[in-house]
């Protein structure tokens, strides 16, 4: 396998976001366009995703060293829905993972926020279907008309008069379902999204083991214990990190705060 080369599989123009990481890892990227990613899952629903959105990245990772015989490979996957917190605004998770062939190990990274363009409506009218493509920046961002198995189904609009056949079309149905297309080629604020996981994975990897030397050293969780400041009663709350090589399993313990305030104690504010 080659030890200088990183690969990727993406039907979606995911290099454009990837290809910094690869530099700064000194490696080249090898982009294979020549694998369906979409046999492993759509944001349409046609096919859906199995496992985790880590083990989904995770199993493009392996598949893009498989068959490109690199020692190095990358995978990324996407998920959208409402934010976690309120549930009010649209929000992006972007995992992405490396892989090493060689000693068949992973470290993932992710970035996370509201910083994505999300959104779906029914339209009754081809003007309001215009309407909402324009509002998300449509052609640069794609649309999505229709659904899977429905009279009407278009993921490949490129402009105003193929969105206007496919509305006219559609909505001798009855209502149109319209969605912003999530495939990171037609949506630039996902590729920026993608871009910044693959920044967070590149500061994960300069950590090396200080056991073996293997790169992506760092936090795999959280340990909970931190002391009430005002009764000493260990919270919940962390008190330090656990540090893993993926590689050797070597640990450590890093400190992160020794006590919490009394606001944050199950004892002191139940
Ligand atoms: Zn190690
Ligand atoms: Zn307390």
């Amino acid at each position: 396998m080659n030890p200088d080369q990183i690969a990727l599989l993406t039907l979606h123009g995911k290099a454009e976001a990837l290809e910094p990481l690869a530099r700064e890892l000194g490696l080249s990227l090898v982009v294979d366009e020549g694998y369906d990613t979409d046999q492993l899952g759509t944001f349409t629903g046609e096919t859906a995703r199995a496992g985790t959105q880590v083990e989904a990245a995770a199993r493009k990772a392996r598949l893009a060293c498989e068959r490109n015989g690199t020692r190095y490979g990358l995978g990324s996957e996407g998920s959208f829905g409402p934010d976690p917190y309120l549930g009010s605004v649209p929000w992006g998770i972007e995992v992405v993972v490396w892989y090493d062939a060689l000693l068949q190990v992973q470290v993932h990274a992710a970035h996370q926020g509201p910083e994505v363009c999300w959104r779906q409506q029914s339209v009754a009218s081809v003007a309001e279907g215009v309407a909402f493509a324009q509002s998300v920046g449509f052609p640069a961002q794609g649309v999505v008309v229709g659904k899977p198995g429905e009279a009407v189904f278009n993921k490949n609009l490129r402009d105003a008069d193929a969105l206007r056949l496919a509305l006219e079309q559609g909505l001798r149905h009855g209502p149109v379902w319209m969605e912003t297309d999530l495939r990171a080629h037609r949506n630039p604020m996902r590729m920026q999204a993608i871009a910044r996981a693959g920044v967070a994975l590149g500061q994960r990897l300069a950590q090396r083991c200080p056991g073996c030397g293997a790169r992506g050293f760092g936090p795999v969780r959280l340990l909970p214990g931190a002391r009430c400041d005002c009764c000493g009663h260990p919270t919940s709350n962390a008190h330090a990190q656990l540090l893993e090589c993926p590689g050797c399993g070597h640990t450590e313990v890093q400190k992160l705060r020794e006590t919490v305030p009394a606001s944050r104690c199950e004892r002191c504010n139940p």
